[in-house]
């Protein structure tokens, strides 16, 4: 193992230095030779500062083309990038801290003394901040440092990131991911979607989930490309910068919120040759919504944080609404009985299982959760799909209970917990339900103790301290029973059918 087996492959496919990687929406420009630059002065640091190969660098900031350098300057240094995301409150924050035990800690400068405080309890040695803007005591840290930098060898398995994801019980896993799990998910991606250098990819995701990092970001630099990098998804915005661009990568709240835009059409959007969704469900309606008024049919794809991406439509054929498309080249997906585990044929609605160099070396100091997880060398990703005749993937619903709202993950189980905390409160669940704008709206629905007069503002109160704010209830309904089967478990699909309109019109 002589090279970094990742950033080799960046390294490899830069069409030139001075050619750009990121342009602004307010025209700012940074190029190749910047981004090795930068990188190389942040590596150097992360080095100085203590970080050895194999060290977590926790990181909890706004996204900003500094934010960006500092996952290529980790992976250079060898380090595991660990991106938190920037809803998460600090009671939050410190379970990762705790269960990663990072090296360094990046965060905003806006929370540095309670980040101190919290890193010295917990014994992170090392606590930077970095602003919106790119300011911060990292980047006054590495301003005298050498761009030079000699990148730290790592092989194919060494592990490049971990990133957390909830679980419907109990705490957050990291998922880890190897070097060879993120470059050969963004090869074949690049390749599937024939992104060449003349691409321009609008990137308003953030950085702190697989989509906006590991799908958008690698495989720009892996096709040397560039992108115009949107602090934000603004539908206004991103429709005005079409023109500019060559494709978009969204979650399916951006194409919904594209739709409410009159300027969104045939011509607004000539420009542009591949618009991909994923992260959630997209709604067939939206589908053909989308292509009614652009002539274009948005490729729909399914991944996942554990396994990186493992479908997609196709670019030349048929991009069915409704579907995930094909097992991407490389990919083996099986459909299995959800409890005897025996392999399904087509058309058998069944547990989605996926095997092949994209799925993920396990979560992290969590060996037996993980061997719980693998069946027969296949992973078992907890969604529920069939495979029909053609061989498009359909997910049907996911086994697990979780709520997607706005791209983002919401774990009942994590919400419920702290509404039942509440005194007055007996129980609650919480469920996602049909919303047009967020794909799910987060919905809670709560027994009251007798006697007791908490109203949704009481509720909202408690949650607003505890948990990030795309996990609060949109609405929360209060009844004197929650359905239950006679196993005593409670029927959330009582409960979706019966309010499932709740956000309607
Ligand atoms: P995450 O780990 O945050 O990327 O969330 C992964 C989950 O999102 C998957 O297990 C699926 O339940 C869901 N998901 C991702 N893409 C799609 C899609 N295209 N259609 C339906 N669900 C999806």
């Amino acid at each position: 193992m002589s090279s970094n087996h990742l950033f080799a492959a960046i390294r490899a496919a830069i069409p030139a230095l001075d050619a750009p990687l990121v342009t602004h929406p307010d025209g700012g420009m940074e190029t190749y030779a910047d981004a090795l630059a930068a990188s190389g002065r942040l590596a150097n640091l992360l080095v100085a500062r203590g970080v050895k190969p194999g060290d977590r660098v926790a990181v909890q900031v706004d996204k900003s083309w500094t934010a960006l350098v500092v996952y290529l300057a980790a992976v250079r240094a060898g380090a595991v990038y660990l991106p938190l995301n920037t809803a998460y409150t600090l009671a939050e924050v410190e379970y990762f801290l705790s269960d990663a035990e990072p090296t360094l800690f990046l965060c905003r400068p806006e929370i540095e003394p309670e980040a101190r405080a919290l890193a010295t309890r917990l014994g992170v040695p090392c606590v930077e901040t970095l602003g919106a803007d790119g300011t911060g005591s990292l980047t006054r840290a590495a301003a005298d440092l050498p761009e030079a930098f000699e990148d730290v060898p790592r092989g194919a398995d060494d592990l490049a990131g971990i990133l957390y994801t909830s679980g419907t019980t109990g705490r957050a896993k990291g998922a880890m991911l190897s070097h060879d799990n993120l470059l050969s998910n963004a090869l074949t991606l690049r390749d599937y979607w024939r992104f060449t250098r003349d691409d321009v990819l609008i990137h308003a995701l953030p950085i702190f989930h697989t989509h906006g990092l590991f799908v958008a970001t690698n495989v720009i630099l892996l096709a040397g490309a560039r992108m115009i990098f949107c602090p934000k998804f603004d539908a206004r915005e991103c429709l005005s910068l079409m023109p500019q661009a060559s494709s978009l990568m969204g979650v399916p709240t951006f194409y919904t919120r594209l739709l409410d835009q009159p300027g969104l059409t045939r011509e607004a959007t000539a420009h542009v040759r591949l618009f991909v969704s994923g992260s959630a469900p997209l709604l067939a309606e939206t589908h053909r919504a989308f292509r009614e008024r652009t002539g274009q049919a948005i490729l729909e794809r399914y991944g996942m944080t554990e396994t990186g991406m493992n479908t997609s439509n196709p670019y030349d054929g048929d991009r069915r609404a409704g579907t995930v498309g094909f097992p991407l080249p490389g990919i083996d997906l099986r459909i299995t009985h959800a409890e005897t585990g025996a392999v399904l044929g087509t058309d058998e609605i069944g547990m989605i299982e996926v095997k092949g160099p994209n799925v993920f070396k396990g979560y992290w100091r969590m060996p037996e959760k993980t061997a719980s997880e693998f069946h027969d060398g296949f992973f078992i990703t907890g969604d529920l799909g069939k495979v029909d005749g053609t061989g498009y993937v359909q997910i049907v619903g996911r086994g697990k209970d979780l709520v997607i709202t706005g791209g983002f993950n919401v774990y009942p189980k994590e919400v419920e917990t702290e509404i039942d905390a509440l005194p007055g409160v007996v129980e609650s669940a919480v469920i996602g339900l049909p919303h047009k704008d967020f794909g799910e709206g987060v919905t809670a629905v709560v027994v009251m103790a007798k006697g007791a007069t908490l109203t949704e503002a009481d509720i909202h109160a408690r949650l607003e301290e505890r948990l990030a704010k795309f996990k609060l209830p949109k609405h929360v309904i209060f009844v004197d029973e929650l359905p239950r089967n006679t196993m005593g478990k409670v029927q959330k699909n009582v409960l979706r059918d019966t309010y499932k309109d709740l956000y309607a019109g």
